[in-house]
Parts: structure tokens; C-alpha cells; sequence
């Protein structure tokens, strides 16, 4: 017997579980097989994911052969791993066209928090974001994005069992909605990964489309936007994206979004860590009823900025609190393992052009 070509084998890890196991009942009924076997296979899909179909042990070793000829069920291949002394765990992940991208695994007392990455690179140029000096590279499937929780499930010792995920890895989420919509749901699904959606955090730039689009979904998944600076000005010379969503369009959709939405500010010393910028932004989050994180710079390939000193942040913090709106400032981790957006690729791959290696990095938790 030949096998199929990879391409007309259909991925079972592409699609909602419902589709599976629905292209599954077609595929058992064919064999004169009975249907209820397609419930057997869509459970080591996610929620007890198998290595390849020879794992799926309670079904016959024909049945498991003829599954494997008719579908695919896809890798990530894992590059590198990163320990931080503070127990976060960063990943690198090679795809099947040889992208590489990154997953962080951030345990926090009983959470774990996975920072997944949604795209290979990206487009939007943010000045102090390593991932946005790469450039784009391509769109992550909804396989590719869901694929890096299921990966870590699979890691050989000891699985990683995600109990909140954060879109805060590589690339905007929102400029990739299909893969990300069809992601969600499979990080959501209760015959898939079973996450909680609140437990679930968008986090976006402000692309208006997609956060329409979020907001429509009937899960209560969360949105956080990348604010980081409280006027078009200032923001616009941070994000290049403010001129196609300009900071009061992006406030009107956060007002709009029927959850409480959380506004991520990244602190830069001598930019956008005055007192008035406190007072801006603590009136921007005021008009929507948003929730402030404060995050520190990692200074690590963050081309020429600095981060403000933490008396510096504790001050803007409660410069922020007397304006009536909840904040807090975010704890750095992974510090010494380059987990900052971007600093693993980039010092495994380089970017274009390619500079010196980063010797640090974090990631913040929403
Ligand atoms: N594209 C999405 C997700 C990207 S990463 C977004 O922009 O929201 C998640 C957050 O990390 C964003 O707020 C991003 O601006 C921030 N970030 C990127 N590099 C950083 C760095 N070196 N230090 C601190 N925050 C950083």
C-alpha cells in the first residue's frame, strides 16, 4: 500500500472538534465501522492528546493504519527550551516550512499560564518590541496556534497543563482572526483543551475589526489592548498601527466590548511615564471602565529605550489609582531566560538585519 501525499490527508487538529468528529463518523460509516469510534478519536486529539494515531491504544492496530493513511495529525517541533531560575519555561517551536516560533509557560502558584504565539513574526513595527523588528513572516494556522498548548501536554517527562492562556507571544492576534476564532475554540472546547474562557486573554494592538469580532463570540474570552501611550502623539511614534486605528476609535471599541477590558501600558523611561501621562491614560481607562496593567520594560533588544526605575512605576501607579481606576504594576519573569515578545527567535535565528544576542527578557502574566 502507498501512503498519501501529506496534503490530502485532512488535519484533525485544524478544525473545531464537532468537524472532526464529524469527518470522522463519514470516514468510520465508509468502513462499515461503528460511529461511536469517532468519539474514541476525537478525545486523543486534545483532551488526552496522543503522539501520532499508533497511540490511540483502544482502537484496533488496522483501524489506527487506515486513520493514519486518511488523516494528519501534525507536530510541532520542539528547537529549544529555556529554564528561568523563577520556574518559567520558554519554548521554541519549528513549523513545518521551517518558521520558528515561541511559547511561554509561566507557573504561578496552582495557574499555569501559557503566552502563545499567533503569528510568525509580525507586521506592526511596535519601536520597543523585539518580535516587531523581525518583520511578518506568515499567519499561524489554528493547528499551529492550539498546537503549542497541546505540544506541552505531550513533552515526554513532565506534561504542562495549561489552566490560562495569554495571546501575548508573538504577533497580533487580531490580524489573524480566521486561525485565532478557530484556535479559541479549541482551547475553549470542553471535547478539546477544556480552558476556561476567562481564563482566556486577547491581547491586541486595537484592531477594530477583530475586536468586534471577538466581542461577538458567546464566550466570555478576555481583550486586553496595548495602549502604552494616552495620546495619538505619543503613540503614534511608539505604534505606527495608531494611524489606521487611532487611539479614541480604539477607546470607543473598548467601551463597547460587553466585558471589562484590561489596558496593557508598557513603561519607558523619559516617554510615557510622566504625571500627565498618568493622567491621561488614568482618564482613558476611566471613560471605558478599564483595568490597567503597568508593564516593565525589558530593556533587552528594545532598541534605545530604558525602562522607568520602580519608584518611577510605583509612583505613576498611584498617580493612575488617584484617578479612580484599578492598576497594578506586573511582575517580570523569566528574567534571565530572554522571554520577552520575540528574544528567544531572535537570538536563535536573528533578526533582519541581525544584531548581538539578547541576554535577558521577560514576560508579563494578564
Ligand atoms: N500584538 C499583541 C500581542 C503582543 S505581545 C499586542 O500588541 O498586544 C504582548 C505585550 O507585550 C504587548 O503589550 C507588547 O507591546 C508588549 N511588549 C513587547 N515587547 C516588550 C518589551 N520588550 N517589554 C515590555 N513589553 C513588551
Amino acid at each position: 500500500m502507498t501512503s498519501l501525499p501529506v496534503s490530502s490527508r485532512q488535519n484533525l487538529l485544524d478544525v473545531p472538534p464537532d468537524e472532526a468528529r464529524r469527518l470522522l463518523e463519514a470516514f468510520l460509516a465508509a468502513r462499515g465501522e461503528p460511529t461511536y469510534r469517532a468519539g474514541q478519536v476525537v478525545d486523543w486529539l486534545w483532551r488526552r492528546p496522543a503522539a501520532d494515531f499508533a497511540a490511540m491504544t483502544n482502537l484496533s492496530a488496522d483501524l489506527r493504519g487506515a486513520l493514519a493513511e486518511a488523516f494528519d495529525l501534525p507536530r510541532l517541533t520542539r528547537l529549544t527550551e529555556q529554564r528561568s531560575a523563577d520556574g518559567t519555561r520558554k519554548f521554541l517551536f519549528q513549523l513545518a516550512d521551517g518558521q520558528a516560533i515561541e511559547t511561554v509557560a509561566i507557573p504561578d502558584g496552582d495557574r499555569m499560564t501559557l503566552c502563545i504565539s499567533s503569528q510568525a513574526g509580525c507586521a506592526l513595527k511596535c519601536a520597543f518590541c523585539a518580535t516587531g523588528a523581525m518583520g511578518f513572516q506568515r499567519n499561524l494556522s489554528a493547528f499551529e496556534i492550539a498546537g503549542q498548548v497541546r505540544e506541552l501536554l505531550l513533552l515526554p517527562d513532565a506534561p504542562i497543563k495549561a489552566t490560562n492562556i495569554v495571546f501575548m507571544g508573538m504577533g497580533e492576534p487580531l490580524m489573524n482572526w480566521p486561525a485565532v476564532s478557530t484556535a479559541l475554540t479549541l482551547l475553549n472546547h470542553p471535547e478539546a483543551l477544556g480552558i476556561g474562557a476567562r481564563h482566556i486573554t486577547i491581547s491586541t494592538v486595537g484592531v477594530l475589526p477583530g475586536i468586534v469580532a471577538l466581542a461577538a463570540r458567546p464566550e466570555q474570552f478576555r481583550l486586553a489592548i496595548s495602549i502604552h501611550a494616552p495620546s495619538d502623539a505619543l503613540r503614534g511614534t511608539l505604534m505606527p498601527v495608531n494611524v489606521k486605528y487611532p487611539l479614541a476609535e480604539v477607546i470607543d471599541a473598548a467601551r463597547r466590548f460587553d466585558r471589562r477590558v484590561t489596558f496593557e501600558y508598557t513603561m519607558l523611561g523619559g516617554v510615557n511615564d510622566r504625571p500627565e501621562h498618568a493622567d491621561a491614560l488614568a482618564a482613558l481607562a476611566r471613560d471605558c471602565q478599564a483595568f490597567v496593567n503597568l508593564i516593565p520594560l525589558h530593556p533587552g533588544g528594545t532598541m534605545g529605550f530604558t525602562p522607568t526605575p520602580p519608584e518611577g512605576m510605583q509612583a505613576f501607579r498611584r498617580r493612575v489609582a488617584a484617578g479612580g481606576v484599578e492598576v497594578a504594576i506586573r511582575r517580570s519573569r523569566g528574567l534571565d531566560i530572554a522571554a520577552a515578545c520575540g528574544q528567544l527567535r531572535v537570538e536563535r535565528i536573528g533578526r533582519r538585519p541581525p544584531r548581538p544576542p539578547q541576554q535577558h527578557g521577560h514576560v508579563d502574566v494578564a
